[in-house]
């Protein structure tokens, strides 16, 4: 019997294969975590990867990174090996994916003049969705406490944290509007 997963809010539906033949080598985060794109809808969810278990949710930054489930499914024969020092190998069925994982890596966005997203509140931006968490905002050299409803201005500084390419789509997307 093929398991179908519906990991995503739109309801699409993906067999272990496929959700595990979707995610790029790379796609891993710390701890597990991997940026799903889903088929369906092409919204990203944050995917964790356990042993017997498939999870999707999102992450947030209280201190250290946590994951929030919002859907878990019971997947019996899935196998997960950690290796050295941060890849994964995830088994079932006889078949064998290899995973990457990036480290999270700190990164410092600038808004530019012009860019889209001036006047977007940071929450707004939906960041986390791309695994990304803002640590801190500053503004003409002080720091803007990122829980309140802050619109982006020019100049803003943000401070953020996580998958390297991730990072680098996001900052694409900050700039050029997508
Ligand atoms: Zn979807």
């Amino acid at each position: 019997m093929t398991l179908a997963l519906t990991p995503c809010r739109c309801g699409h539906a993906v067999t272990v294969e496929e959700l595990l033949n979707a995610l790029a080598p790379d796609a891993g985060g710390s701890s597990g975590f991997f940026i799903s794109i889903c088929a369906g809808c092409k919204e990203s969810t944050m995917l964790s990867i356990q042993q017997g278990k498939i999870e999707t949710g999102y992450t947030y930054w209280a201190g250290s990174m946590h994951f929030e489930a919002m859907y878990s499914q019971r997947v019996p024969g899935l196998g997960v090996e950690p290796s050295d020092p941060d890849d994964l190998t995830v088994k079932y069925k006889a078949k064998t994916w290899r995973f990457q994982n990036r480290r999270i890596q700190k990164a410092r966005f600038v808004i530019p003049p012009g860019a889209p997203v001036i006047g977007t509140r940071i929450a707004d931006l939906n960041l986390g969705q791309w695994g990304i968490s803002v640590i801190s905002c500053e503004r003409a050299g002080s720091e803007l406490a990122t829980g309140s409803d802050i619109s982006l201005q020019e100049s803003d500084a943000l401070n953020v944290e996580g998958v390297e390419r991730m990072l680098a789509r996001v900052w694409k997307r900050i700039v050029d509007g997508r």
